[in-house]
């Protein structure tokens, strides 16, 4: 049994009991903090990482845990939560749209009953689009986001209103907003038309309900915060750069991660008390857990897009733009496009400034015209709604305007409009920032095609569904300076880390300074061999009309997995590498097998992969690029099939240029990386059991020719 002290309070947090393996990297990493800024905690699945990880946080005195993985936060969240394997031990936090708004369901009850009068929130809740349906009745959208219109008054009322109104069919709300009393007659009682919510009644001096603001806050004043990347980096981070810049409003600040914005301008406490809220400060260790990707994670993270949604943004005459330079420049294309990029963001960037600033004069001058009409006001007025128009422009080529729109405002629909810009200025401030930072960008182009669907039609209108086109850091370093030096200690864990000194190069970090503690696997390696049944080097080729022999083998070697002694009747995963290869292979199977499959979208990623957890029937998933993050324990799934070594794809501009400049090496461990990852899918503690297939014998070509590299509890399990 091994006690856990909080270093800096010298006081017991909890206790604990620790496996002799954990005790013994506990204590390894403690020892290694000591003398190393960073420290790598090398440890297999099933190592109980998590409990390694909050114990040295703990032990260090203050922490944050984060991870490229959204699905771990989840399950931290459980641990540390009420009733946890880890209770005490940590507080997980999450963007706003993983938490239930209160506030919303009780309005959507209402409503339901009797139709409330039209605000943000209840358009948002009656939505076609599924998506803002649902994000309507989340922390995401939720009234307290904008000063925008919603509803104030005592809900448990108007609910029950509302419910009496059922009785006899009559709606409880007129026209003008005004409440009927009980039963749809009589008197107007009290009423309801929309207004600012200044005060939630789920989060307020005496009410303090709301999930997400609760979960915000009990991370903020725990020792040890466990969150996402997303949420760490635009909520945790800006808020503690916020609050140093601001070193005299310092504890004033208390940042939102989604929206990323300082509390005091919207929290719903009243604005007196967000004094007392300490914010988020800087923290003795940073732990990023499965970080073994995050030098390719941290890449797409900050790669920057200019899109077709971007509003009064010209985007078909700025992609002309770009694909001539691309064209007139093959030597030199992602320089000469993202010059472009950058001038247009830069006028475009000035253009929404202004903006901002013609809303915010078009409110006054409607307060202005609001209160000169109260003066002269006569009974014929009082259904007249005062508007203003406040001209649009869109940034069209070589910085002039080519459109103007002349919308027109009242003044709610002013005041959401203010706080949808502010937004919009802060999220894109985001770009402006990184545009200056010496990173080298890498143009990547938009999908074959786009280029034509994103054309204006004959209306002048852009065509449907988002176009980007995007410029990647090649490496994220330059823009990472700020954030190592935020952390005295900093420690990295995952199973797979297979080139730690690229890894910290590609970070920016010293390897000088660091040390990795390795933990064995305690996991029986009978119990998930790995085997290559196929003596076949699978490749795209397959795919093309003169290898479809070839994708035949492929196909019945997949039929022949799925119905062996053991394997018919107990689930079981099948990886593909992208969208083409499963259609190819799907085609191409037989009937029964299809019976068994299921299957997902990019879309309904979630939603399947919970339906196939859950069900008692042997199906087959087939999955698409799930090779990590995703756990399959004990009857989840048996087996599993790689189809095929999962390379990057050198048909990417920045893949191409990364395997030019760092070598074979880099690409080719990427690919190991996530061979030993898939491997991991299916046994996920000293009990599991489950066989893995791996159809193509590159994987182990690359596993002799980097064998040192390889974990041992991998080499084990291997069946040759
Ligand atoms: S503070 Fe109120 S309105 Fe905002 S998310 Fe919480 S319950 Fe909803």
């Amino acid at each position: 049994m091994f006690i856990m002290d909080g270093r800096s309070s010298g006081t017991v947090v909890k206790e604990v009991v620790y496996w002799k393996g954990q005790a013994e990297a506990i204590s390894s990493l403690a020892k290694a903090l000591e003398n190393h800024r960073v420290v790598f905690l090398d440890a297999p699945t099933g190592s109980g990482k998590s409990l390694i990880n909050l114990s040295i946080a703990q032990w260090r005195g203050t922490g944050y845990i984060t991870t490229p993985q959204t699905t771990l936060v989840n399950q931290y969240g459980r641990d540390v939560g009420p009733g946890g394997r880890f209770e005490g031990l940590g507080t997980a936090v999450m963007g706003r749209k993983n938490y239930p708004c209160p506030y919303a369901l009780k309005l959507k009850e209402i409503d339901d009953l009797a139709p409330l009068p039209n605000s943000r929130l209840v358009k948002g809740i009656n939505s076609r689009s599924p998506r803002i349906r649902e994000l309507s009745l989340t922390a995401a959208m939720a009234p307290c986001t904008v000063d925008s219109p919603s509803f104030v008054g005592n809900l448990d009322v108007l609910l029950e209103a509302a419910r009496g109104g059922r009785d006899d069919g009559n709606g409880f709300f007129t026209p003008d907003g005004k409440l009927k009393g009980r039963n749809g007659g009589g008197e107007e009682g009290t009423k309801v038309v929309p207004e600012m919510v200044k005060d939630c009644p789920f989060w307020n001096e005496t009410t303090r309900t709301c999930p997400y603001y609760s979960a915000r806050d009990r991370a903020m004043e725990d020792r040890v915060a466990v969150t996402t990347f997303h949420y760490f980096e635009y909520g945790i981070i800006n808020g503690i750069k916020r609050s140093e810049e601001h070193a005299v409003a310092k504890d004033a600040y208390a940042m939102d991660g989604e929206n990323g914005r300082p509390s005091f301008e919207w929290n719903p406490q009243p604005k007196g008390n967000t004094a007392s809220r300490p914010g988020w400060k800087r923290r003795d260790v940073l732990i990023i857990d499965e970080a073994h990707n995050l030098p390719d994670f941290l890449v797409n993270f900050y790669t920057i897009q200019a899109s077709s949604r971007w509003p009064r943004f010209d985007f078909p005459a700025f992609l002309e733009e770009v694909e001539k330079a691309r064209d007139d420049n093959p030597d030199d294309v992602s320089n000469k496009t993202f010059e472009i990029f950058k001038e247009w963001f830069k006028g475009y960037y000035e253009q929404e400034e202004e903006r901002l600033k013609s809303l915010e004069n078009g409110l006054k001058v409607l307060e202005n015209r609001i209160k000169m009409n109260a003066m002269i006001r006569t009974g014929s007025n009082d259904d007249v709604i005062p508007t203003v128009v406040v001209k649009d422009r869109t940034y069209g080529p070589d910085g002039s305007v080519d459109l103007e729109l002349e919308p027109e405002y009242t003044r709610d629909a002013l005041h959401e409009e203010i706080e949808k810009q502010k937004e919009f200025l802060y999220n894109l401030g985001f770009k402006k920032d990184t545009l200056e930072s010496g990173v080298e960008w890498i143009y990547s182009p938009p999908s074959p095609g786009s280029l034509q669907q994103s054309l204006r039609d004959g209306n002048g209108n852009v065509g449907d569904g988002e176009q980007a086109v995007s410029w990647k850091p090649y490496e994220a370093s330059p823009l990472l300076k700020g954030l190592w030096s935020m952390f005295p200690k900093v420690v990295f864990s995952s199973a797979t880390f297979l080139d730690i000194p690229a890894f910290l190069e590609r970070l920016g970090l010293d390897p000088g300074d660091a040390e990795a503690v390795r933990v064995d696997s305690t996991f029986p390696a009978d119990s998930s061999p790995i085997r290559f049944p196929l003596n076949r080097h699978v490749n795209k080729r397959y795919l093309e009309p003169d290898g479809k022999e070839d994708l035949a083998v492929v196909v019945n070697e997949i039929e022949r997995i799925a119905s062996l002694p053991g394997h018919g009747d107990t689930k079981g995963v099948v990886h593909f590498p992208s969208y083409e290869w499963f259609r190819a292979v799907y085609r191409n199977i037989s009937p029964e097998l299809k019976e068994r499959v299921i299957v997902h979208k990019s879309t309904t990623r979630n939603e399947v992969l919970e339906e196939f957890k859950a069900s008692k029937e042997p199906k087959v998933l087939f999955a698409i690029k799930m090779e990590e993050g995703t756990d399959f324990r004990d009857d989840q799934a048996r087996w599993q099939i790689l189809v095929k070594t999962p390379y990057q794809d050198l048909g990417d501009e920045w893949v191409r240029l990364h395997r030019e400049k760092m070598g074979r090496r880099w690409y080719e461990i990427s690919a190991l990386q996530q061979v030993i990852q898939a491997s991991g899918r299916i046994m996920r503690n000293d009990r599991d059991w489950g066989d893995t297939y791996v159809l193509d014998m590159n994987a182990m070509k690359l596993i002799r020719m980097y064998e040192k590299e390889c974990p041992r509890w991998f080499l084990k399990r291997l069946k040759l």
